[in-house]
This record gives C-alpha cells, sequence and structure tokens, in this order.
C-alpha cells in the first residue's frame, strides 16, 4: 500500500495529511484539511492542489 504524506498550504495548522492506498501511476483525492483536489503523486512523494478555476 502506497502511503504519501505533505501539508496543506492552504491553510494556517501544523500537521501532515496523509493519504493511503495510492495508485502507484497517481491518483486524484480530496483534501481533508481544504476540501480541495489534490493530485497525489506517489513516485514523487508529492501532493500537488489543483487550481480551482474563478
Ligand atoms: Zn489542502
Amino acid at each position: 500500500m502506497t502511503v504519501v504524506s505533505a501539508t496543506c498550504p492552504r491553510r494556517d495548522r501544523s500537521g501532515e495529511i496523509v493519504f493511503t492506498g495510492v495508485s502507484e501511476d497517481g491518483e486524484l483525492r480530496e483534501c481533508p484539511d481544504c476540501s480541495s483536489e489534490v493530485a497525489v503523486d506517489p513516485r514523487c512523494n508529492e501532493v500537488l492542489h489543483v487550481e480551482e478555476e474563478p
């Protein structure tokens, strides 16, 4: 099981958010902190917040 951890840059809150069971190719999840869509990439151990169109 792939686990990717990150911090949410959109909320002034400490602590990591952890995504478990991530597909090896990466997948879209919902950030538990800000409820935005995030692209989770286990290969880079990276979580990118998808920018929302205004
Ligand atoms: Zn977030």
